[in-house]
């Protein structure tokens, strides 16, 4: 792991104690070793797909980008079906086509997600979501979209990606951040942009505090074959002491979202197969006759939000920058945004020939990015606290919502608004 390899490292040595007082960093020995160092522009930490629509958003300004990636090649190239399903705003859509990337998924992978509906617990009535015209996303397996944009960076001018690769330390200072990696290879470069997920462990180690919150639940993802048609209608049902979401995928397919606590999902997960489909079988009744088609995922459901973006010579961005809950499906249209804004702003420094590690482009980036995530996952983890909570006057709480919500046009705009752009207010 990066942060016990981190610790590993020659206390004694200030050069590779990372972030140590400055006046102890400024007289380590760095400078001579750098002078090895291959040198580029910016050097992104993760080969995910924030990491690298990153790296394909700055392609267009001749900037030298160096990827690093603990995965082998092959593993990018390929992506394994991982259970998620992305849904994708249109904003997003629009960046994925802009990057390239959008024209590399096949038709037959993009689901239309038409409308959607939010029950609780057994009632019959629902918050239905749905905009005129227009449907609220399009649904993308996470593997799909990451081989999309692989394809895009393999290769693109300027972007060298270095596999099986795992950064040991960072030093910023004042004209350059200097990376070492654990096979002892060094890079220099104006900028180091963290894509590394929500645990990221440079994040810490760049002495970022960070607002963790573990709802003490496990998600497990995997697809279905219904005996009705869903019409494109994704379901969010908050039912008592369980999550189910029912996203709809081509043909009679869906992908199911089921949420449990920790201690209940280790039990249903320890099923063997036929025990686990019978159990799951139950849990789905109300929503119809549906047969499991794929293998099973499992994720922990732990948000996160960094106090800052950015430190010297380094930012967040992806789930790294804002890891939120998926309930509302925002992560990786914040981490599509994130890319976005900072390349923006990388991008706008470089034709000005400023230094495009500076402060002020970071502060810039941090501002814009902070006001646009905030609200949303502030709002979220709020929705995922109320209806989680299955005590008696919580139950009339969260049903009088639905209500009031399915009622009140200006709050379903806004709670459509949200799902569909993330903004909130
Ligand atoms: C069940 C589920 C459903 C979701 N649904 C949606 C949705 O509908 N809409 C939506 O927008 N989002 C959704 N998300 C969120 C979305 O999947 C994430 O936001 C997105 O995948 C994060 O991308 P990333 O590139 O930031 O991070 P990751 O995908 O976590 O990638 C990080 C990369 O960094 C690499 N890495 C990590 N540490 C190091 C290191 N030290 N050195 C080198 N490499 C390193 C990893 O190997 C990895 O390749 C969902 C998530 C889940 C779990």
């Amino acid at each position: 792991m990066l942060t016990a390899a981190w610790q590993a490292r020659d206390p004694s040595n200030a050069l590779f104690v990372p972030f140590a007082p400055r006046g102890a960093r400024r007289r380590g020995s760095f400078g001579a070793a750098a002078m090895s160092a291959r040198r580029f522009d910016v050097v992104v930490i993760g080969a995910g797909p924030a990491g690298l629509a990153f790296a394909l958003s700055l392609a267009p300004c001749g900037l030298a980008v160096a990827i690093v990636e603990r995965q082998p090649r092959q593993r990018l190239a390929q992506p394994a079906f991982d259970g998620r399903e992305i849904a994708l705003t249109n904003a997003s859509v629009d960046r994925l086509r802009r990057l390239g990337a959008w024209e590399r998924i096949p038709d037959d992978e993009i689901s239309p997600l038409v409308s959607a509906r939010v029950l609780n617990g057994a009632s019959p009535r629902f918050l239905d979501l749905r905009r005129d015209g227009e449907g609220l996303a399009r649904l993308v397996s996470n593997h799909v979209i990451r081989r999309a944009l692989f394809e895009r960076v393999d290769g693109a001018p300027g972007v060298t990606l270095l596999t099986e690769e795992r950064v040991a330390a960072i030093r910023p200072d004042e004209h350059a951040a200097h990376v070492e990696l654990e096979s002892g290879e060094r890079l220099r470069a104006r900028l180091v942009v963290a894509a590394d997920s929500r645990f990221s462990a440079t994040r810490a180690a760049m002495g970022i505090a960070t607002r963790v919150r573990d709802f003490g639940r496990t998600i497990c993802v995997f697809r279905v074959e219904s005996d009705r048609p869903h019409g494109g209608i994704a379901y969010e049902w908050f039912d008592y002491r369980q999550t189910v979401a029912l996203l709809p995928l081509n043909g009679h397919r869906c992908s199911v979202v089921l949420t449990l606590p920790n201690r209940e999902m280790r039990r249903l997960l320890a099923l063997d197969e036929r025990e686990f489909d019978r159990d799951v079988e139950r849990r789905l009744a109300p929503r119809g006759r549906m047969r499991r088609i794929s293998e099973r995922f499992s994720y922990p459901v732990v948000t996160v939000y960094p106090s800052r973006f950015a430190a010297e010579r380094y930012a967040l961005i992806g789930d790294a920058a804002v890891g939120m809950h998926p309930v509302t499906a925002h992560g990786f249209n914040f981490g599509l945004l994130a890319a976005t804004t900072l390349a923006g702003e990388v991008s706008a420094a470089a034709s000005r020939r400023d230094d495009i590690g500076s402060a002020t482009v970071l502060r810039r980036y941090e501002r814009r990015h902070r006001l646009a995530t905030l609200p949303l996952y502030l709002a979220t983890n709020g929705i995922v606290e109320l209806y989680t909570n299955d005590a008696p006057p919580m139950r009339a709480a969260r049903e009088m919502l639905i209500r009031v919500a399915d009622r009140a046009a200006p709050l379903k705009a806004l709670l459509t608004a949200a799902l569909t752009r993330g903004a909130v207010g």
